[in-house]
């Protein structure tokens, strides 16, 4: 036996606990030509990585926003806790991807993959991509979900890709593919429908007998006497903890820049709507943008949801609490020691819709006399979908609500911390221009704020009323008072007074042709301006500054319901005199006569116009709403190709389709 083998060794044995339909261990991995070989060594050596972790089970995402990562987590968790399994989970970003081949047959691997813009995969998994589509992996069985919005043409395309190279490089697909489609707001359910078919499909592969149902944590909590200089209250990283108190040097996805919001105004005029304009002042640090990037704001939670949030589980707030990683390769979900009111406030996600795993988590503490209610409830998911998801109820509120009022005092807080997903960043498409405005990033963003037809109350969004309720301390402190929720805006030790916020950049492929000459159309409804106001002011500043003689004509196809939310109303006639005939905005009001014009019907109105810059190769942008808006312009356009050309729907869908590939019709769509 060599050494090889005896660390393959270590492994069988720590696998005893797993129970294969090979009789053992040993036998499974003996049964392998190819052994497990740490040969490459690295910290990135994912064989290694199992070797020395005892992992039997790998599960690798490839996520842009964190969703994928946040599911590839949960169906890790649960193959831990409920099939005792030893699941390393990683990043496909951090990993030697090339050790795939050292893996033996019955390391099974579980990939979530997501998909951005047009197909692609997230900016991380570049390398993935590029490995795939020369792999050679005969001895890889592997299940596989993908993330998606089916608004856009190529849904869950990048999933699709790599099922497609799998296939290709010889693997062996356990199960199905199934994606879950964020457009129709079925991820959480699209995700248990495919877990319950490929559990089932993966007892063909090892025996998967269920070792517990109750919960165990992953990691070891133990509480700290006093706050020190390195108990994180908020503080998304430590380059902002009192010792450090210095901005990240790099700012990334990783290391958020606390950004002053120096100017934010009200664009509605409408009553009980509101849509902010916010500019993060940029000067002074490394953070560079293109016009047509996107945004990051990372929110935190409003006060009076963290205090139901808190009585809901009998939570004390002042505890400081430290985790500790019972698994050399996690780490605790957010920065700590903190405080248990820091972790509710800063970094969990705790208003947003509530997932039917997550009660079926939670179940187990449930107050004695519902218990079995929520369980059966946690396994229907109709019943589910009407008593909860529909109500729009948050976590506390529902749980509330089951158990009429009485706290659920019994959940330990390392449960919650597990169960509930982390407080992500959102994105905004930016509208200011890095030509003209390279010391700002404007944003433009409508708040979320609807009334709940079941309970009367609000439905609030996170970040966009952290938005409002900024604006408005900025223009009127007195006036934050009208917010229907309030926020500590002063941040983790006062680090975002003077009304600041963390943000940082994400790049986006949805961009102005390189030659200024070349015509563009842009439709953007709504919100779904943003961009193109970036775009308008990118090219008065080109003219202004002498840099392009021969500008390519602008059409703007807008939308709104009526001149209360025209958005930037006075700005667009100052933008149309410096362009002179380059520029033409055609606005589409929906609400001022009974016949409601969309931008859609504008660009019929004006077919020949859009048809004629389509024939000199003019680039066209959808910006905003993916829900309905982005297909029925494409279906109108794609009626005017037909038109046009003379040829057949079908055709001209193929034709919008190749247009879209070779990026001159782009979408930026949410
Ligand atoms: P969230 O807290 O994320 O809530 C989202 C929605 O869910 C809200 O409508 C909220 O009312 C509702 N909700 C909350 N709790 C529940 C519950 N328990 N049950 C059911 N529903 C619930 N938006 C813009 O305004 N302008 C832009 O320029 C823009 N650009 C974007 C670009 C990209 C690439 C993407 C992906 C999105 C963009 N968005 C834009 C959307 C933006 O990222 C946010 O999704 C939006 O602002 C809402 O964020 P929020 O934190 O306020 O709401």
């Amino acid at each position: 036996m060599n050494g090889t083998d005896l660390l393959v060794l270590g492994v069988i044995l720590a696998g005893a606990t797993v129970y294969f339909k090979f009789d053992t261990w040993k036998e499974l991995i003996f049964s392998n030509d190819d052994d497990i070989s740490a040969s490459q060594g690295g910290s990135n050596d994912i064989v290694q990585m199992m070797v020395d972790n005892d992992k039997n089970y790998l599960v690798l995402y490839a996520s842009q926003t964190g969703t994928a990562e946040d599911y590839a987590k949960r169906f890790a968790k649960e193959l831990k806790s409920k099939f005792a399994l030893n699941v390393l989970c990683q990043d496909v970003e951090n990993v030697n991807l090339e050790n795939l081949h050292d893996l033996p047959s019955n390391i099974i691997v579980s990939f979530f993959v997501s998909t951005y813009g047009e197909g692609d995969f997230p900016d991380g998994a570049a390398m993935f991509e590029q490995f795939l589509s020369s792999a050679h992996l005969p001895n890889l069985n592997f299940t596989i979900f993908g993330l998606g919005n089916y608004t856009y043409e190529f849904f869950s395309m990048a999933s699709e890709k790599t099922l497609k190279m799998l296939l290709e490089a010889g693997a062996t697909l356990i199960g199905n593919l199934r994606s879950g489609d964020d457009g129709k707001g079925t991820t959480e359910e699209d995700y248990l429908a495919w877990k319950e078919q490929t559990l089932e499909a993966l007892h063909d592969y090892i025996n998967l007998s269920e070792a517990s149902t109750g919960f165990k944590s992953s990691f070891k909590l133990s509480f700290v006497d006093e706050i020190s200089n390195d108990t994180y209250l908020g503080e998304l990283t430590s380059d902002y903890l009192p010792n450090h108190n210095s901005a990240p040097s790099t700012v990334d996805a990783k290391h958020p820049y606390v950004a002053p919001i120096t100017q934010s105004k009200e664009l509605f005029k409408s009553v009980g709507r509101y849509c902010i304009h916010s500019q993060f002042d940029i000067s002074n640090t490394s953070i560079k943008y293109e016009t047509g990037d996107h945004l990051a704001i990372w929110p935190f939670n409003a006060n009076e949801k963290v205090d139901q949030f808190l009585s809901t589980f009998a939570l004390q707030p002042d505890k400081i609490f430290d985790l500790e990683s019972l698994d050399a390769t996690m780490e605790p979900p957010f920065p700590c020691p903190t405080t248990i009111e820091a972790a509710v406030k800063y970094y969990l996600e705790i208003t947003g819709p509530v997932s039917r795993e997550c009660l079926s988590v939670l179940s187990e503490f449930a107050p004695v006399e519902i218990k079995e209610y929520v369980i059966q409830l946690s396994k229907d998911k109709d019943a589910f979908a009407k008593e909860i998801t529909d109500k729009q109820f948050n976590l506390a509120d529902a749980l509330l609500y089951l158990s009429q009022g009485k706290p659920w005092s019994q959940v330990p807080w390392e449960c919650l911390v597990e169960a509930l997903t982390i407080i992500t960043p959102r994105y905004y498409s930016i509208s200011s221009s890095s030509n003209a405005d390279p010391n700002s990033i404007h944003v433009t963003s409508i708040v979320e704020c609807n009334t709940n037809k079941y309970t009367d109350s609000l439905t609030l969004g996170v970040t966009t009323n952290l938005l409002r309720n900024i604006s408005l301390n900025i223009n009127d402190p007195q006036s934050t008072k009208i917010m229907p929720v309030q926020y500590d805006i002063m941040g983790p030790r006062n680090l975002y007074g003077g009304n600041k916020l963390p943000i940082h950049i994400r790049h986006s492929t949805f961009k102005l042709p390189a030659d200024p000459s070349v015509p563009i159309i842009m439709i953007g409804p709504g919100t779904g301006v943003a961009p193109f106001r970036g775009f308008v002011r990118d090219r008065v500043h080109s003219v202004e500054t002498g840099k392009c003689n021969n500008m390519g004509k602008m059409m703007l196809f807008y939308g709104c319901r009526d001149e209360n939310d025209f958005l930037y109303q006075n700005e667009w006639p100052e933008y149309s005199s410096k362009l002179d005939e380059n520029f033409e905005m055609i606005v589409a009001l929906s609400r001022v006569s009974d016949k409601k014009c969309y931008v859609q019907h504008k660009l019929k109105e004006y077919g020949q116009q859009v048809m004629a810059l389509l024939n000199q190769g003019a680039h066209v942008y959808v910006c905003g709403d993916a829900g309905r808006m982005a297909k029925d312009v494409q279906h109108t356009i794609c009626e005017m190709i037909s038109q046009d050309k003379g040829i057949s729907i079908d055709d001209a869908n193929e034709m919008i389709k190749a247009i879209k590939v070779s990026g001159r019709y782009q979408e930026d769509i949410w």
